[in-house]
């Protein structure tokens, strides 16, 4: 058999991002909404999707959604652009504004997908890490800054998987402090209720990213998008793939968001689990939660990798960063229905109950 030359130097060592997809009766590992698309909203979209020509190309910036978008944030067509899924568009800011002899700014513990990118495109990666309590060390932020070879930041706010925003005056003062690109990454901002978006108005190196895959419930159709001055939409279309986003994702995307006051009863019922379950995991013993302005909770424990064992022998898929630097017996567990919720902290408890019998049997023997 013939043999094939060696991939390109920067993929030596890389492995590849593995969400964990694992079958489960209950997924609250990914962040995803709990609740699928509803039947009256899926038949609408199914009507649109019939009248989709499948032989012709999507319009290359899915202009209907584009413009529905725009309008909804008081903004011009020229300050949007759709990608297929944040993913799409976090690589899309590595290719625009990293590169080789480029440098990115990155607050780990963050979302992994920030770094790998900037490794793909040889961007120099500055790692400030968060303090013990997950906060930005704001000091050290500014002081790298003033250095003057970073080309883009990243903060998500929420911060993915640690759960709090960054205060809004830190991400003013970060603008203000620099001409980096600065990509605020509001993914979960539906369950913040928080938003930088004002800034676009004053602050051209501001990019806020967003998706459907959480509040929308649109995970699986992949759609996400960005809001930014027109010079810098300008530089990400430079970038993209031309039809990245198809037909029939553009016309389920319209759909959704036309539809979006749907929504929002599902949003408030996971922000009020999320107090709940919350609560339940502080009144369970050797647990410690830590706040969420999201629709996740991270919490630390001892024998964190059992414990994620224990629940997925029991059927529920929890997130497990107890091997990830700074996130040491660290579980992630997303908001699922209550019932889902309920079973989560049921077995929870059950595990550290027979971890402490087995342990007073252990002190016996
Ligand atoms: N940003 C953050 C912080 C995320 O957690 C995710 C999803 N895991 C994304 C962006 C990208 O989401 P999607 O590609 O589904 O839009």
């Amino acid at each position: 058999m013939n043999r094939v030359r060696a991939a390109a130097p920067s993929l030596a060592g890389l492995t590849p991002y593995d969400p964990k997809y694992l079958p489960a009766e209950a997924f609250l590992s990914a962040n995803e909404n709990p609740r699928d698309v509803d039947d009256e909203l899926r038949a609408l979209v199914a009507e649109r999707i019939a009248r989709v020509p499948f032989n012709r190309y999507p319009d290359p910036l899915a202009g209907g959604l584009r413009d529905l978008i725009a309008e909804a944030n008081g903004l011009e067509r020229e300050c949007v652009l759709i990608g297929n899924g944040g993913d799409e568009l976090l690589f899309d800011l590595a290719l625009a504004w990293g590169g080789p002899g480029r440098t990115c700014l990155n607050f780990p513990p963050t979302f992994s997908v920030y770094a790998a990118n900037a490794r793909l495109t040889n961007t120099t990666v500055v790692d400030i890490a968060r303090r013990d309590d997950f906060s930005i060390d704001e000091g050290a932020t500014f002081e790298r800054l003033a250095v003057g070879d970073i080309d883009y930041v990243i903060v998500a706010s929420p911060n993915n998987p640690t759960g709090l925003r960054a205060p809004a005056d830190f991400l003013e003062r970060l603008l203000d402090a620099t001409d980096a690109l600065v990509m605020v990454d509001e993914a979960y901002f539906e369950f913040s209720r928080q938003t930088v978006r004002p800034l676009l108005a004053t602050h051209q190196n501001l990019v806020i990213l967003r998706t459907f895959s959480k509040a929308f419930s649109l995970a699986g159709v992949r759609l996400g998008y960005i809001l930014a001055n027109p010079v810098v939409i300008r530089e990400f279309i430079k970038v993209r793939q031309p039809y990245s986003v198809d037909a029939v994702s553009q016309v389920v995307g319209e759909v959704v968001f036309e539809h979006r006051a749907r929504f929002e009863p599902g949003i408030r019922e996971i922000i009020e689990e999320r107090g709940r379950v919350a609560e339940a995991l502080r009144a369970t013993p050797g647990i410690v939660p830590f706040p969420s302005d999201s629709n996740w909770i991270l919490l630390r424990m001892e024998d964190a990798g059992d414990a994620w064992e224990y629940l997925y022998e029991h059927g529920v898929l929890v997130r497990d960063f107890s091997a990830t630097p700074l996130l040491e017996g660290c579980l992630r567990v997303t908001m699922g229905t209550p019932e889902q919720n309920d079973r989560f902290i049921s077995l929870l408890r059950a595990f550290v109950a027979e971890r402490g019998s087995r342990r007073a049997q252990a002190a016996r023997d």
